[in-house]
This record gives structure tokens, sequence and C-alpha cells, in this order.
């Protein structure tokens, strides 16, 4: 093997080192640690995992996770007006709504009433506009910490030629927008992209999130290419990512495992997030 692996686990202890003194600061002036709300709409095992993953991170730095499971009956205007009440709640620095969202309430007009200050997965269409733009925002979690790993490793993305495969807008676009503010050059692939294979071995920086195990094989991908794989799937074998890692890894430059690569940075970059929001809260 050739490829310097990219561990996640040291990006997440880096995050995580000024966050506990910073979530203290705000505990002492508004009286009482800052919370994150964590909604979860159903009582499916993957919304689940996803809010045990986020409550875990945010404990580690002093956030108090508020885990709220409304009744499965609930109906969209009950889940808007709680979202309403969270806004309002001085306590509560941020506000996620755990993934996947059951299909009857996925809809985007639900995760916009979120206020755009405390949505700290980048979920609401004022965040993904602002980093459409380049602007500073919230941008999803799983986005901004593919960016945190690369800052971490020091891998040049200026001048880069970046292909991102997925347009998905929690990872595929707002990676995509991230990387060209970064200054790459970047190119988006999807399930119509006709020569998928001669898209990504152009690649310097191939960041892949589809959510297909072993879509990206060693015939699809330039010596020296970085590759980043954000995919999670659980196979009988385990965890895997969408890049066949054992193929890939023997002649890329630098590739992130799976597990233990983007994951862990997603959890702590998303309470890094509420961090941030909660040193805007009033007193
Ligand atoms: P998604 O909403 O299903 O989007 C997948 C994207 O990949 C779509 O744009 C799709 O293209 C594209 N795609 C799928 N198969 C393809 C193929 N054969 N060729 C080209 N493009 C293909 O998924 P997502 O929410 O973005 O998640 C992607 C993966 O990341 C999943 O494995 C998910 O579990 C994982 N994930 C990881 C983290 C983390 O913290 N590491 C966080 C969230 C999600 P079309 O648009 O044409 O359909």
């Amino acid at each position: 093997m050739t490829a310097r692996i990219l561990d996640g686990r040291p990006v997440a202890a880096r995050l995580a080192e000024d966050l506990s003194a910073r979530s203290a600061t705000v505990a002492a002036r508004i009286g009482a640690a800052p919370e994150l709300a964590i909604l979860r709409l159903d009582d499916e095992e993957g919304s689940g995992v996803y809010a045990q993953s986020v409550a875990r991170a945010a404990r580690k730095v002093g956030i108090e996770p508020r885990v709220v499971n409304p009744s499965p009956s609930s109906s969209a205007d009950d889940i808007a007006e709680l979202i309403r009440g969270l806004n309002g709640d001085g306590r509560v620095a941020g506000v996620v709504i755990a993934q996947p969202l059951p299909p009857r309430l996925a809809s985007p007009s639900l995760v916009d009433l979120i206020d755009p200050a405390k949505d700290v997965d980048g979920a609401t269409s004022v965040n993904a506009g602002r980093v459409s733009r380049g602007e500073p925002a919230l941008a999803p979690a799983t986005a901004r910490a593919v960016m945190e790993i690369l800052r971490y490793y020091e891998i040049p993305i200026a001048g880069r030629r970046a292909v991102v495969v997925g347009r998905s807008p929690v990872i595929g676009r707002p990676v995509a927008h991230l990387l060209l503010a970064a200054d790459a050059t970047v190119t988006i692939c999807h399930r119509r992209t006709p020569d998928l294979a001669g898209e990504t071995s152009r690649a310097e920086l191939l960041v892949v999130a589809a959510g297909e195990p072993g879509l990206i094989g060693a015939g699809m991908v330039a010596p020296g290419c970085v590759v980043i794989d954000c995919g999670i799937s659980v196979r009988s074998e385990g965890v895997v990512g969408d890049v066949h890692f054992a193929a890939v890894a023997e002649f890329a430059k630098a590739i992130t495992p799976v597990p233990g690569g983007v994951g862990p940075v997603t959890a702590m970059t998303l309470v890094a997030q509420a961090v941030a929001a909660a040193e805007g809260l009033p007193d």
C-alpha cells in the first residue's frame, strides 16, 4: 500500500480542543449549559443511532443534548410548532433533525422553519444559499468535515482538479461549493454522468458521496489522487464506504478509511458549529 491513511480521529480531536472552554464561557454568561436540540421524528434505528452519536459528541464539549422525540403520529403542524418553540428558547443553541427523516415529513418547508442562526447542520435553504454563494455559513456537517480533513492534513486545494461523486443537498452539492470557494476547479458527477470513470480518473482530489459500496474501483482513480470517501453502508462484513479501499490505496496518494475517516469528523464538526451558534445566543 502506498497511500497515506487520512485518519479522522485526530482531526476530530483537534476540532474538539477549544470547544469545551468556549461552551463553558457561554454557560457562565447565560447561566446554564447551552443545549443542542436533536429532533427524532420516528422510532427507527437509523435516526436513533444518529441522535446518539451527535449527543455523545455534544456532551464531550459541554453542550447539553436535548433529544426531542414527538409521537410518530404528530402532524407536520405539530412539528412546526415544536421547531418554533426551540427557535425561541434562549438555552437552545442549535436544532438538528435526525437523519434519515421519515418520508412523510421530509419536506424542505419543514426544515426551513429552523432559525438559520440555530441551523447547525446547514439544512435550511438560507444556509444552503450562503454556502452556494461562497459566504460564511453554517454548512452541512459532513461537507464541512471533508474540508476539515483536507485542512488538517494540509492537502492543497487551490487550483486542483476536484471531482465530487454525488449531488445531494447533504454532501455532494455543499462540498462542491466549499471546494469551489477554496479555489478548486470542480466537476460534479451523478447517475446520469455518462463516463464516470473518465471523470474520476482526471481528479487530483476525489470526494465520493454516493452510498454505493465499491462504486469507485482501482481503474477509476489516477496515481497520486487524494480520495475522500464519505459513503457509509452497512454490509455483512461491516461498515463500508463507496471506494474499494484495498485496491485504490495501492496507488492513491492519500485516502480516508471507512469507518474512521469522515464519520468521526462529522459529529464533531456539527458540535463545533453548535458552539459557534451558542456564542451568538443573547444573555
Ligand atoms: P443520496 O442522497 O442518496 O445521494 C447520493 C448521490 O450519489 C446522488 O446524487 C446520486 O446521483 C449519486 N450516485 C449514486 N449512485 C451513483 C452512481 N452509480 N454513479 C454516479 N452517481 C451516483 O446520499 P447522501 O445523503 O448524499 O449520502 C451519500 C453517502 O454518504 C451514503 O452512504 C450515506 O450513508 C453517507 N453519509 C455519510 C455521512 C458521514 O458522516 N460520513 C453523513 C451522511 C451521509 P443522482 O442525483 O443522479 O441520483
